[in-house]
């Protein structure tokens, strides 16, 4: 099913998550052990609720809101979900349906580049990096001066490796990733 800007939110997530989110009864039992739910702006619930509706409305609200940026991955809503959903899961496919559609929300923006720097770093070293992943994230985020102040001393000791750490296996990640870009086109 196409996952344009036309189709069916309920029908892209359970395509891009595997959730089928009409199964969702409102217990609110995942926003209640959310860690990040008191800096969201929907709540977890919430999420579940407006991509449900099928509203257009809904879904521009649910592919702009800070929340979807906001999650931390922690699956604790996943555990916790007594209808066995994948909340997390849900807002992984909404961030990229965020993305895809140019829809992120400026606050979520800084967010975004930093998964990508960190992803790129990942991509090119075969993991985390802390120079290209720092470097990338200010040219992408724009956010150039923040933290520059504690630079000089996390170089002094030796936090900051100006040469990054690269893995045997970098050509096998970065089949990984050319196999993930292909999927997305397919
Ligand atoms: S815990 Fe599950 S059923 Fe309850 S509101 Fe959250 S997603 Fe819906
Ligand atoms: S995965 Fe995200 S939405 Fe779920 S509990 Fe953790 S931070 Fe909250």
């Amino acid at each position: 099913m196409s996952q344009g800007p036309d189709a069916d939110l309920a029908d892209a997530v359970r395509d891009a998550a595997g959730v089928r989110v009409e199964r969702c009864y409102q217990c609110g039992k995942c926003t209640a052990g959310c860690p990040m739910a008191r800096h969201m702006d929907l709540a977890p619930n919430q999420i579940m609720r407006l991509a449900q509706t099928g509203d257009p409305g809904d879904r521009e609200a649910l592919l702009r809101s800070l929340a979807i940026w906001c999650c931390a991955g922690c699956l604790t809503c996943t555990q916790r979900c007594p209808r066995e959903l994948d909340p997390a899961a849900v807002i992984d496919a909404l961030r990229e349906l965020s993305r895809r559609e140019g829809k992120v929300s400026p606050r979520g923006r800084r967010i975004l580049a930093f998964h990508e720097a960190f992803l790129a770093s990942v991509e090119h070293t075969g993991r985390m990096s802390e120079v290209p992943l720092v470097g990338l994230y200010k040219l992408w985020s724009g956010d150039i001066f923040q933290d520059l102040a504690v630079a000089p001393a996390m170089l002094a000791r030796g936090k900051l490796p100006l040469i990054p750490h690269v893995i045997k296996g970098r050509t096998e990640i970065r089949r990984i990733f050319e196999a993930c870009r292909a999927k997305e086109k397919a």
